[in-house]
């Protein structure tokens, strides 16, 4: 199975009188290990695109396929239980919870999903420690730099082995050099996880280093080719 297929998704808001389409029969299909660009502008869709592959809002039609498990039937219950199981999110700003230390703040999610606390302490230090955070692992967020913030908020996506990881500009918020740091470290996870990611963005620099980019037109996913 492909860790993630999107059939013929469709999604519409309806402003007042009109009718905004915004996915018009979306297919999509992202294999273990890849990492593909989402390119568009602002407003073409890509949060609405992320949040319906993420399982967290139902399209209007079509299904989101998750590691061949069909979901586009399922109720709120089943969606939240696959997607703390299946798929990790990171965003622009990193949403760490600020009263807990970078180690805690990875340890929740598997700790959510039932693990012994020795358990997830172990795994996150090691996540930790990849992201060459290890002698951060007891500061709070607000102790760290933004690319540290977002270094551990990458390993807490990961942190539950999910098939699918999701990205909404995940370094939007960072400085060019810090930003190519974060990817690279981004990159070097997913890879070695063999997770499938689709990483919203507007840097075409990042955007050409992952496998392949796609666009929104029309309401379908293309392929686009950057130049
Ligand atoms: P992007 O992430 O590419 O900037 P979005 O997915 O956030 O785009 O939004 C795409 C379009 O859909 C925008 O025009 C936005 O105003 C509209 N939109 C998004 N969410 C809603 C909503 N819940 N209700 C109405 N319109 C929405
Ligand atoms: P938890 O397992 O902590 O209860 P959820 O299952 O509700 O969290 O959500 C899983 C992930 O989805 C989290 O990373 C959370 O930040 C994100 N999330 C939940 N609801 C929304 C939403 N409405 N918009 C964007 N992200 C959300």
């Amino acid at each position: 199975h492909p860790a993630l297929r999107l059939d013929r998704v469709e999604r519409r808001f309806h402003q007042g009188e009109t009718a905004l389409t915004i996915l018009d029969g979306a297919d999509m299909v992202l294999r273990a290990g890849e990492m593909v660009a989402l390119v568009a502008p602002s407003g073409a869709g890509k949060s609405t695109l992320l949040h319906i592959a993420g399982l967290l809002e139902r399209p209007d039609g079509g299904d989101v396929v998750v590691n061949g498990v069909s979901c586009g039937q399922m109720d709120d219950a089943a969606r939240t239980q696959m997607r703390r199981g299946t798929i990790g999110f990171v965003y622009q700003f990193h949403h760490l919870l600020p009263e807990f230390s970078a180690l805690e703040n990875v340890m929740l999610p598997q700790m959510i999903r039932g693990l012994s606390r020795g358990m997830a302490a172990e795994r996150s230090k090691e996540l930790l420690d990849y992201m060459r955070l290890g002698a951060r692992a007891s500061h709070r967020p607000a102790e760290l730099s933004g690319g540290e913030q977002q270094r551990v908020a990458i390993a807490r996506a990961v942190a539950n082995n999910p098939y699918v990881l999701l990205a909404d500009e995940p370094t939007g918020n960072l400085d060019p050099v810090t930003s190519t740091y974060v990817f690279d470290a981004l990159t070097a996870l997913v890879r070695q996880a063999g997770v499938a990611a689709l990483i919203a963005t507007h840097n075409h620099d990042l955007a050409r280093r992952m496998d392949r980019a796609v666009t929104l037109r029309d309401g379908h996913i293309v392929d686009l080719v950057l130049d």
